[in-house]
């Protein structure tokens, strides 16, 4: 594979061994042995499901099969490898160092390293003469191999499988890849829009890309040659594509590696100035039998001193019971009922004139909204029928991320916003309630009351770490139920410190600390202590605690785990109120607003009746695509039996409408200011007055057409038109021209419009003007 003249640092002492490096990333394991000449002789790459210790030793018991147990000289890397270099002696060449060392020696025309791997990503920027330039993903890891493995098991299929699916796609859709959890959300919002399975498998890997490249090349240019490493570009070739066709590479930019899975493994093996020459059977010992113990560390108190401890607190758990009555006990057949359909469950309550609740469903959403909402509502009435029952439906309202889809499919009286919703409920539970905690499965929400008003709401919106899937994910990686894995965390004696981070990155915190010996219920109890301070702290952004006041309610499926409602307790040193149906809270509450409706109004519901729920929830769908801007929105009509009518894909509501429609058309003032702005046209004043030759020599500027362009290109236009220069805008923007512009954005973190900024100055230079013209 390499010339013998590569290999300066080899002694002639060790000329006759072999070379070995094994590099443990967060998902697999991958073994490369070399020869003198550096030519690949072995290799294995297996994922390691955390088993990080026999997995090493099945690598090298399969080495020592293959060749015999002779002498190997070994060296690890890889971003799970420095515990096991710490343990067992074996030295430890950092993974970018490594896969840096094979590009340089085997593929000197290569300018920009990209590598993919299960938790991390990275960009090597090599330069002549100069040591390379390193760029690793920071806080999200949402545009890595484990993002991908977890939208493939969204849509239920194996990663070959999505990776076909990937290569048929006809339309790519925008889907968030900053984070796995929101992604999930944008996922299932297109699966219920019907999009293809194909369309969404494309969709994904392009989020991937625009992901990569943004948050890696920050500013930097990514030159050729360009050579793709890890896994998933190894074993995702419509990955690799759709990467060459974002950064527009034509085949002689690229390098293909040989082994791009292996590279910084056979990088190990080659960096070999310093590694532990041992025969196989002595290198497998030291992996069983560490020489260091590694102590654990980062430590927190228990949930609970003891099972004592755990079983008094459990009596005072629930502080509020919901009253509930049963239908033939009921003084009147009146009847309130309130729908809760968010991001991933539809909950629904039915309760009588004191608020009892007569009825309650609670069921997975699976990307339709309808079904789900149609199904709960059928259970009531085949309650009804087993028990010879009649209910009177007065009013009806519903709560949540699919309000307005289902008000229109199912003729609703009234669609609330779920802040409402939700602080109806806990007022219940607390009239004097000063901080209300919704924590469901992808969103969350913070209500701060004061005087009994709303003072202040905050919700999740670019992070989803501190949301109940977040503690579902991982007790369900680490084979446990949500329930047990919560039984476990109570039972903890010393709480892993897990500390806020990104859903995907705590799998990486998780592995080390299990290698740092906490336990199964160490990591349950440091995850669920990791949920509320990731609410408070990373999400909400909290700066004290007493923001919260005396009297919090909490709410949402998340406080069903009693590890999470006791952390809670213990990080703000207050009572915590929780009723026995957290996670029915939304659809409580709007039971309630329908009732207090009907006590005020006393108006007819417009809702059928339960009998009626075939004929009304049929409906047809057509795709259609707006036109109304650059944007292009893809969006599906959704017609009801009751005519009602419900888009959805709009990003606003220039043309579609879920709210009833205006009756008098008002004037589109943004089109106003736009044409007012930029359609001018060029003013010959000054050039009537200056000889032809001598204006047609003067540059042409070019404006880019951002941020405060918009307030002041009357100003520029005049000035430089009065002087006879002509200028020229940058194109209005489009995800394209955004997109075009992304490799220069110098940090992930400045605000959409700034990146913006970076498409329309790329847009200008394309347009071939003189000079541009950028005034801060
Ligand atoms: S729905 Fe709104 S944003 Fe989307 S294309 Fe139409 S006008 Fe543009």
């Amino acid at each position: 594979m390499f010339k013998e003249d590569n290999l300066n640092n080899i002694g002639s002492s060790i000329n006759k061994i072999l070379y070995a490096g094994i590099d443990l990333g967060s998902t697999t394991a991958k073994i490369a042995i070399v020869d003198q000449n550096q030519n690949l002789v072995f290799s294995r790459y297996t994922r390691h499901n955390t088993r990080v210790k026999e997995t090493v030793t099945e690598l090298l018991n399969d080495a020592k099969k293959h060749f015999g147990d002779i002498t190997v000289s070994l060296k690890i890397t890889g971003s799970a490898g420095m515990g096991m270099s710490e343990s067992t002696g074996i030295p430890f060449v950092q993974e970018v160092i490594a896969s840096a060392t094979v590009v340089s020696k085997k593929y000197p025309e290569v300018k920009t390293l990209i590598d993919i791997g299960g938790e991390d990503s990275k960009m090597i920027f090599f330069h002549e003469n100069k040591t390379p330039d390193i760029r690793m993903n920071g806080s999200c890891a949402g545009g890595t191999g484990a993002f991908i493995d977890q939208m493939a098991s969204l849509l239920n299929v194996s990663l070959e499988e999505f990776n076909e699916l990937a290569g048929n796609y006809k339309r790519i859709h925008p889907v968030a890849s900053r984070c796995g959890v929101f992604a999930k959300t944008d996922v299932q919002n297109l699966l219920s829009r019907k999009v293809s399975r194909e369309d969404i498998a494309a969709s994904v890997f392009h989020a991937v890309a625009i992901q990569t490249i943004n948050t890696l090349a920050r500013g930097y240019d990514i030159k050729h040659k360009i050579i793709f490493a890890g896994g998933p570009f190894t074993f995702l070739s419509e990955l690799l594509k759709t990467f060459i066709k974002d950064l527009k590479l034509s085949n002689e930019n690229v390098q293909i590696a040989e082994n791009p899975a292996l590279l910084p493994s056979i990088g190990a093996a080659i960096s070999q100035k310093d590694g532990l020459n041992e025969q196989f059977s002595k290198l497998i010992n030291r992996i069983k039998n560490p020489i260091n113990k590694i102590v654990a560390k980062n430590r927190l108190d228990p949930l609970f001193k003891d099972e004592q401890d755990l079983a008094e607190w459990n009596k005072k758990r629930i502080s509020f019971k919901v009253p509930r009555i049963k239908i033939d006990e009921m003084s009147s057949n009146k009847c309130y009922l309130g729908i809760d359909s968010d991001s991933t469950t539809t909950k629904i309550c039915a309760i009588d004139e004191n608020k009892k609740l007569i009825f309650s469903y609670y069921a997975n959403t699976k990307g339709n909204p309808i079904e789900s909402a149609k199904k709960g509502l059928n259970e009531l009435r085949l309650k009804l029928e087993h028990e010879k029952q009649q209910l009177e439906i007065v009013q009806t309202a519903v709560v949540g991320y699919g309000e307005d889809l289902i008000k229109s499919a199912l003729n609703l009286d009234y669609g609330i916003v779920e802040t409402i919703a939700h602080f109806n409920a806990a007022k219940y539970f607390d009239e004097k309630v000063s901080f209300v905690l919704d924590i469901g499965g992808q969103d969350m929400k913070a209500i701060f009351v004061e005087n009994g008003l709303i003072n202040r709401i905050e919700l999740n919106e670019s992070c989803s770490a501190g949301c109940g899937s977040f503690i579902e994910t991982f007790g369900n990686s680490l084979g446990y139920t949500v329930q047990d894995f919560a039984k476990i965390a109570c039972n903890a004696s010393a709480p892993a410190d897990l500390g806020t981070r990104c859903t995907v990155f705590m799998n990486s915190k998780v592995k080390q600390s299990l290698r740092e010996n906490a336990t199964t219920d160490d990591i349950a109890a440091g995850l669920s202590i990791s949920v509320i301070k990731n609410a408070l702290f990373k999400v909400l952004k909290l700066k004290n605690i007493s923001e919260t006041g005396d009297h919090i309610v909490v709410q949402g499926g998340a406080f069903r785990n009693p590890a999470i409602h006791r952390a809670l307790e213990q990080m703000t040193d207050k009572k915590v109120i929780c009723s026995d149906i957290p996670e029915q809270m939304g659809a409580y509450g709007a039971a309630i607003f329908a009732l207090e409706k009907s006590l005020i109004e006393n108006k007819q519901t417009l809702f059928k009746g339960l009998d009626k729920l075939e004929s009304l929830t049929e409906y047809t769908t057509k795709e259609i695509q707006c036109k109304g801007c650059e944007n292009y929105c893809n969006i599906s009509k959704f017609t009801f039996s009751n005519k009602n009518k419900f888009f959805s894909g709009n990003k606003c509501e220039k043309y579609f409408f879920n709210k009833g429609n205006s009756v008098t058309k008002g004037e589109n003032l943004f089109d106003f200011k736009y044409k007012l702005l930029f359609e001018r046209e060029f003013s010959l004043k000054t050039e009537d007055r200056r000889p032809k030759t001598e204006v047609s020599q003067l540059p042409i500027i070019g404006i880019p057409r951002v941020l405060n362009i918009y307030e002041n290109y009357p100003f520029w236009h005049t000035l430089f038109s009065s002087c006879g220069i002509k200028l020229e805008l940058s194109d209005p923007s489009t995800v394209a021209l955004y997109e075009k512009g992304l490799g220069s954005v110098m940090s992930d973190s400045i605000c959409f419009p700034a990146k913006n900024v970076h498409g329309h100055i790329n847009n200008l230079i394309e347009k071939k003007i003189d000079r541009i013209f950028f005034p801060m």
